[in-house]
């Protein structure tokens, strides 16, 4: 893996400016496995905690009580504009697929427009696939043709934004053969823990701009980051907690990030983070934690160990490390 030596820039940028020109909030709420409790956290991050970016996917099977929390903000005095919302296309990724999918997030979202509309995963999944998938339940993905109608919602104003997650360079670099709009954003899981550095690298080279998930290391069932000696060490020693170290992590390697958090004053405490730095020294002993591993490999989902046509997590990944 290559070495990146990211520094302080972004440090107390409360929103990065995509090439699309448009900005995109530092710091945003996420809400997979929020269930029933979304609207309230939505409320809270919106009304209490100053968020302005929420973060969202059809697959997290929330988007109703997400969009009944923006709407229930905006009867605050919130305005559409002032919010940006990131919703993901569903995994029966397939060209045609792409606009009734985005119709129905607006729909379960009660909003006009998207700010920005990923591609959750890069792979194709049968309509009712079982987890893990059986044989013929991953298809060939059309990555082309699925594109060119996301480049059509945003051609249609439907969606401000574009981008991708879960991509590998192999695949960004093929999108990037034939892409019109070039991806705003890729979506990726990062943290002390799974640093990702060659993905970071590779699209800041191109300026296609970083959220990175699961900053906390997703803790339930994930990597308690939390809990980590380093983080709290440097917690401990800033007057911060551990959730605020990690998050800051992320703003300082120039990435927006976008802890998940049902609880109120987690939310709030998750955004205070604009005034004050995480010191080089400390900035880089976050920098070399090792045991670097992602929480969110697919394996569940994509792999068939038997049948393909990904075999394992590193067919996956395109054997990147
Ligand atoms: P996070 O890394 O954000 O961790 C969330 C966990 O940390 C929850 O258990 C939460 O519990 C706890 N937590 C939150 N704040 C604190 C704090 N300050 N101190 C201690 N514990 C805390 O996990 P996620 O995996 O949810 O990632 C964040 C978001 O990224 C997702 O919700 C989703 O929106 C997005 N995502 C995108 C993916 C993709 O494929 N594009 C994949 C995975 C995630 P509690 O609620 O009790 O506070």
């Amino acid at each position: 893996m290559a070495h990146a030596t990211f520094t302080s820039e972004g440090q107390n940028m409360e929103s990065f400016r995509l090439l699309s020109g448009h900005k995109i909030p530092a710091v945003g709420l996420g809400t997979w496995r929020s269930g029933s409790q979304a609207t309230h956290a939505v409320v809270t991050a919106l009304v209490e905690g100053g968020y302005r970016h929420i973060d969202t996917a059809w697959e997290y099977g929330d988007q109703r009580e997400v969009g009944q929390g923006i709407k229930r903000a905006m009867h605050t005095g919130l305005e559409r504009r002032d919010l940006f919302v990131t919703s993901k296309l569903c995994t029966e990724l397939s060209p045609e697929r792409v606009r009734p999918a985005l119709q129905n997030t607006l729909k379960e979202l009660q909003l006009e427009y998207l700010d920005l509309y990923l591609i959750h995963w890069p792979f194709r999944l049968r309509e009712g696939a079982s987890k893990p998938p059986k044989a013929g339940d991953v298809l060939d993905f059309d990555m082309e043709g699925v594109w060119r109608e996301m480049e059509n919602l945003a051609k249609d104003n439907l969606v401000r934004n574009i981008g991708v997650c879960n991509f590998t360079v192999t695949k960004l670099n093929k999108l990037l053969e034939f892409a019109e709009l070039i991806p705003s954003v890729c979506q990726m899981e990062m943290h002390p823990g799974w640093r990702n550095d060659t993905m970071l690298e590779f699209c800041k080279k191109n300026e296609i701009h970083v959220t990175a998930y699961s900053p906390l290391g997703s803790q339930e069932g994930g990597r308690d980051l939390i809990h980590d000696q380093t983080v709290d060490r440097i917690a401990k020693k800033l007057n911060k907690t551990p959730g605020q170290v990690l998050v800051k992590w992320g703003l300082q390697r120039g990435t927006s990030v976008i802890p998940k958090s049902l609880n109120p004053e987690r939310i709030k405490e998750n955004i205070k983070v604009f005034d004050w730095v995480i010191p080089e020294k400390d900035f880089q002993a976050l920098n070399s934690i090792t045991d670097q591993k992602r929480v969110m490999d697919g394996e569940d989902i994509f792999v068939n160990k038997t049948e393909g046509p990904f075999r394992s997590v590193a067919d996956l990944w395109d054997h990147e490390d």
